[in-house]
């Protein structure tokens, strides 16, 4: 029996998939994209949680090579919600016409290397194995869902669920007692959506967060048609700025104002909302630990401006740690949910939750009685989806073993050495950023960088040990010279991995900024791709 094969195999159909799949497919490649949902759209067809929407601005939320999709697609919000961008990742699959090389409901069990056809065998759960020579993760990277390790958490009777793994059809919570225990991004996203449609709300706090609220206007036809005109100047402006997103950097200290032109400042950029605030105010927030607490004491005075109840408005202040210590959150009423008087919330790091109850969540000694848990306690970020299933290298040793053997390391996040020809799409180590911009920029670095292996008989792509030593001091040393280290240590982010009971501390994404990266991969690509082509084996002689 003939096994199929392909020349590359990409796991994961969400942007990462439809790009590399349509990157490849332009320079010849046959490429096959397989997935495990039943849907293209990856974590925006996973993620359908009352509220999920995009952070970052329409504006350069896309694509940008396809001037078919740019023309034809129209967004209707400044952050669209999810189901329009799923709808948008539909539009794309169809428009660029994808769907032929995507098989759906197939989910990866494992990949290996085989050293002498220089291929991967892909297994697959309950099919036929597929061999290709290129194997590209695109599996996501907030993608492996975790819940908390809470006592009683399978003995809740009620109804539960992450906001990973949302029904389909909605869930019914009018007149509901509904808990939630999760309050990064998706659970600020979460709070005021489903507020107003339940009876009794109580949400678990362990740390609050520093929430920017904005508004979420209408897109009109002017917007997109003046979008369509600019649309080449807004993405290179996305891909220059430090965190991919289409703004001005901003040009001086918080520290070097007066206090009456700072608060300005603030109050002007809280305005503007969303990411404008902690990108557009200072150029030090990120950077200086003085800067980042004036941001969070600014935060805080609006907090107790929106907040009626001293005491609520007191314990959602972060204090522990400051401004940008977690990824800054873009709100939509989240702090005036709590106005609402069925809105309660319940400060579990003084007292915690001791256990999950089948009637409910107890903390301390008190019990919450609910009918419905939902969790968004997060995601075991960057590594999870990669360390899930066995991709597994030379001498037999998956990446799994590999990062707990020697660290976290690879080749900016591209390429892993004892791993030939697989290629990471948003791999650790890669930027903290609005992620499109290195999914697309990547799709677009793999498509050169194949067609020239193929122009220059060159079979194997593998990244050198130099290489990844260099990177992973490269990610520390640029990490530990923001507040995202000192802070985000405190306040136990994900990009730290600090968030996962067990797993090692380590800079799970590159702080350096999101230009800098490209012009690594772009020397990387000017020197004939040297540091992905560690020294071949020479095989051992036969005695
Ligand atoms: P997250 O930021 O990791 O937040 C998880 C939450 O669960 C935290 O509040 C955490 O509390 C809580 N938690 C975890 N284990 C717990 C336990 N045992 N007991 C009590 N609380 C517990 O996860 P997320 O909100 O899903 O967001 C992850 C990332 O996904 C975001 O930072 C963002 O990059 C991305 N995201 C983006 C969007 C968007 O752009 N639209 C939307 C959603 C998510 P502690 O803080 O105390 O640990």
């Amino acid at each position: 029996m003939s096994i199929e094969t392909h020349d590359a195999i990409v796991i994961g159909a969400g942007f990462s998939g439809l790009a590399i799949l349509h990157h490849l497919r332009e320079i010849g490649l046959d490429t096959l994209v397989l997935d495990a949902q039943d849907g293209v759209g990856g974590t925006w067809l996973a993620n359908r949680y009352p509220g999920v929407r995009t952070d970052s601005e329409y504006s350069y939320y896309s694509f940008s090579f396809s001037k078919e999709v740019r023309d034809e697609w129209s967004w209707s919000q400044r952050y669209p919600a999810g189901r329009e961008v799923l709808s948008y990742l539909n539009f794309v699959a169809d428009r660029l016409d994808l769907r032929r090389d995507i098989r759906l409901n197939t989910r990866v069990r494992a990949a290996r290397y085989d050293e002498v056809d220089n291929t991967w065998t892909v297994e697959i759960e309950g099919g036929a194995p597929v061999v290709a020579k290129y194997l590209i993760s695109g599996m996501g990277v907030l993608s492996q869902p975790i819940f908390p390790d809470i006592a009683g958490i399978d003995t809740f009777a009620g109804e539960k669920y992450h906001t990973a793994y949302w029904p389909r059809d909605g869930v019914d919570l009018a007149g509901k007692r509904v808990g939630l225990i999760g309050l990064g991004a998706s659970g600020i996203q979460i709070v005021p959506e489903i507020a107003p449609l339940v009876d009794e709300f109580v949400v678990f706090q362990r740390t609050p967060n520093f929430v920017v609220e904005t508004t979420n206007d209408a897109v009109t036809a002017e917007d997109m048609a003046w979008l369509r005109d600019n649309y080449d100047a807004i993405y290179e402006k996305a891909a220059n700025h430090p965190f991919g997103v289409a703004m001005e950097p901003a040009r001086f200290s918080a520290l070097e104002v007066s206090d009456e032109q700072r608060r300005s400042i603030f109050e002007s950029k809280w305005n503007e909302g969303g990411f404008h605030f902690a990108n557009e105010c200072f150029n030090d927030l990120a950077t200086n630990h003085a800067a980042s607490e004036l941001a969070s004491e600014f935060i805080r005075s609006k907090i107790r401006e929106i907040v009626k109840d001293p005491a609520t408005a007191d314990l959602l202040s972060p204090k522990t740690y400051s401004f940008n210590g977690k990824r800054v959150p873009t709100g939509h009423g989240y702090y005036h949910a709590f106005n609402l008087d069925h809105v309660r919330l319940v400060d579990t790091a003084s007292t915690p939750i001791t256990a999950i109850t089948p009637t409910g969540v107890r903390v301390g000694d008190t019990e919450y009685e609910l009918d419905v848990l939902i969790f968004a306690t997060g995601f075991d970020a960057m590594t999870g989806t990669l360390t899930n299933i066995d991709i597994v290298g030379r001498d037999g040793i998956t990446l799994r073993d590999r990062w707990n053997r020697d660290g976290l390391k690879s080749n900016l996040g591209i390429g892993v050495h004892g791993f030939p020809n697989f290629f990471m799409s948003l791999g650790p180590q890669t930027p903290y950023s609005n992620l499109v911009v290195p999914i697309q920029l990547g799709a677009q670095w793999l498509q050169r960088a194949l067609r020239w292996a193929r122009d220059n008989d060159v079979d194997v792509f593998e990244a050198t040990q130099e290489s990844e030593d260099w990177w992973a001091g490269e990610t520390e040393r640029t990490g530990k010279a923001t507040v995202m280290y000192t802070e985000g240590k405190k306040a136990k982010a994900w990009f730290l991995g600090d968030n996962v009971p067990g797993k090692p501390e380590a800079f799970l994404v590159y702080m350096g900024g999101g230009q800098v990266y490209q012009q690594h991969c772009r020397e990387l690509e000017e020197s004939g791709y040297e540091a992905m082509r560690a020294p071949s084996r020479v095989a051992e002689p036969v005695v």
